[in-house]
């Protein structure tokens, strides 16, 4: 039900249509009986910028931010959290009455907690974590990481120089390793944060057999749910944590900013996994 009073957020990206987004949010608007709407956007990639400062003002709530535009998301902001900062990049804005922007990365939350929930007791300064990739993904993994307690993780990524780039922005305690075997050694985690895997292809090259026994394999990617990258993990006893986990996770507070209150308690991830084919 639309009416005068509907609070509007929604979330911009290009492409988008493949977003679960939107179902997840409008599922935890529809549970809450709350008079909101959540909807996709695609500016044209040359247009981000336009099109956020065109919602100065409050003319929406917020958005989420997905690729390519989660760098200039942060630059259109007139204020940043400080872990918005860290990764580079936001996924969330929230268009304040007074005109202002205001930046946040929910997606190291997001990874945090799925890390939580599928392999409960993780810690994260139990060891060095192993990311492969060096994107904005890449970036704010590693930074939500440091935060979490990591003293140190190691980089592997198919450019050397941006992997050199993340490093020198995130400091010491983030090392750029040239193959994966001397990575995986001593890994307390492992994280997929390329975009290897989407649809089904091959992950990252990864020699589990490297890792220790109790080392937890995690894959952003999360279509398909089960990646070649999380089954390889799985074969070799290692606990993994999925895609879809981060992606609910970094909807919770992003919910939050929109609306103002906590998500309800609806199984969004069922409905998810049978919007992706996964079924139960
Ligand atoms: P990005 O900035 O475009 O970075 C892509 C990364 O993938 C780079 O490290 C790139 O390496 C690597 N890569 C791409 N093609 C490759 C290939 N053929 N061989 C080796 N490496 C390759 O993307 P991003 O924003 O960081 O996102 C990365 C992934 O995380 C995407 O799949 C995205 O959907 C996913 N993600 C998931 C969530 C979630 O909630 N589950 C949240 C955020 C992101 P080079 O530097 O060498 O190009």
């Amino acid at each position: 039900m639309i009416s005068g009073m509907t609070v509007v957020a929604g979330v911009a990206g290009s492409p988008v249509t493949h977003s679960l987004s939107p179902l997840i949010h409008n599922a935890w608007l529809s549970a809450a009986a709350v008079d909101g709407v959540y909807v996709a956007f695609s500016p044209p990639p040359d247009r981000f910028k336009a099109f956020a400062y065109g919602l100065r003002g409050g003319a929406i709530r917020g958005l989420n931010v997905t690729v390519p535009f989660k760098a200039e998301a942060l630059d259109v902001a007139d204020r940043a959290t400080d872990r918005a900062r860290a990764a580079g990049a936001a996924n969330l804005l929230v268009f304040a009455a007074d005109g202002l922007i205001l930046a946040d990365n929910t997606d190291g939350v997001g990874l945090m907690r799925a890390f939580a929930l599928q392999a409960p007791g993780f810690d994260p300064a139990g060891g060095p974590v192993v990311i492969f990739g060096a994107g904005g993904a890449a970036r704010g993994a590693a930074a939500a990481f440091l935060e979490a307690g990591s003293a140190e993780v190691r980089i592997v990524n198919r450019t050397m120089a941006r992997a050199e780039a993340l490093s020198a922005a995130l400091g010491p305690g983030v090392r750029v390793f040239g193959d994966a075997a001397s990575a995986l050694a001593g890994a307390n985690a492992i994280v997929n944060a390329t975009t290897l895997g989407l649809g089904g292809g091959p992950g990252p090259e990864a020699p589990f057999d490297a890792a220790p026994g109790g080392a937890v394999v995690m894959d952003m990617v999360y279509n398909p749910l089960r990646t070649a990258f999380l089954r390889d993990a799985a074969l070799r006893g290692l606990r993994t944590v999925d895609g879809l986990a981060m992606l609910i996770g970094q909807a919770e507070p992003s919910f939050e900013a929109f609306f103002g209150f906590k998500p309800p308690p609806v199984d969004v991830r069922e409905m998810a996994l049978h919007a992706l084919g996964e079924g139960a």
